[in-house]
């Protein structure tokens, strides 16, 4: 039974998302720098393919089970730009606030602001596991040229929920959690690894 998980990130929005959602259920979340793991390469045209790297890297490094997450902000008028490229949009070094710039530069004039957050995890329970447990998630919403909000991550402040019409810097993390694409994937893969354990087998 899975109970401790490498986290294939250094992301501190996801660390706190993945930890709030992860914890009462009993895991213990640890993220790879702690362990003295570094950030693999993410060359891929995929998410899925970039978090299977990062899943692998991480379980390899660490011996332990690993889960990854890649994800980013697909927006519509954008042919879903800047989609893989969400972390380093506006180029090197990683920066929100030059990302969020890029972002509401790209849209200036453009009326059609629908966009989706999208998050696809892999959870590896060994390196050489060959039926890693996948999951997705998508969240809609439109994008926003004046932020709102302080709490969240990345694009958050400037992405306004389809329902609720709040960014998602101003929903209350477990709010967050409930409409976003990485809760969607998170219980869409713990229903898969509840399944698992009911049915124990070998992998
Ligand atoms: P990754 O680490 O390569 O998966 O990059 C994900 C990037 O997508 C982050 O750095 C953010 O820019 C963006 N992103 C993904 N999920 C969220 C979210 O929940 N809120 C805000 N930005 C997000």
């Amino acid at each position: 039974m899975i109970k401790r998980l490498v986290l294939a990130s250094g992301n501190a929005g996801k660390l706190r998302e993945f930890r709030r959602l992860l914890e009462p259920l009993g895991f213990d979340v640890v993220p790879q720098a702690e362990l003295g793991i570094g950030e693999a390469d993410e060359p891929h045209m995929t998410f899925i393919e970039n978090a299977l790297a990062k899943a692998r890297h991480a379980s390899a490094q660490s011996g332990l089970p690993a889960l990854a997450d890649d994800s980013g902000i697909c927006v519509d008028a954008l042919g879903g730009a800047p989609g893989v490229q969400s972390a380093r949009y506006a180029g090197e070094p990683k920066s929100d606030a030059r990302n969020n710039a890029a972002l509401v530069t790209a849209l200036r004039g453009v009326r059609d602001r629908r966009a989706h957050y999208y998050c696809v995890l892999v959870l590896l329970r060994h390196p050489h596991d060959a039926q890693p447990i996948l999951a997705e998630g998508v969240w809609h919403g439109t994008v926003i040229d004046v932020p709102r909000g302080s709490g969240g991550f990345g694009y958050d402040a400037h992405f306004e929920d389809r329902e609720t019409r709040m960014t998602g810097a101003e929903l209350p993390l477990a709010r967050k959690n409930e409409l976003s694409h990485r809760g969607r994937a998170m219980r869409a893969l713990i229903a898969r690894l509840d399944d698992e354990q009911r049915h124990e087998c070998a992998r």
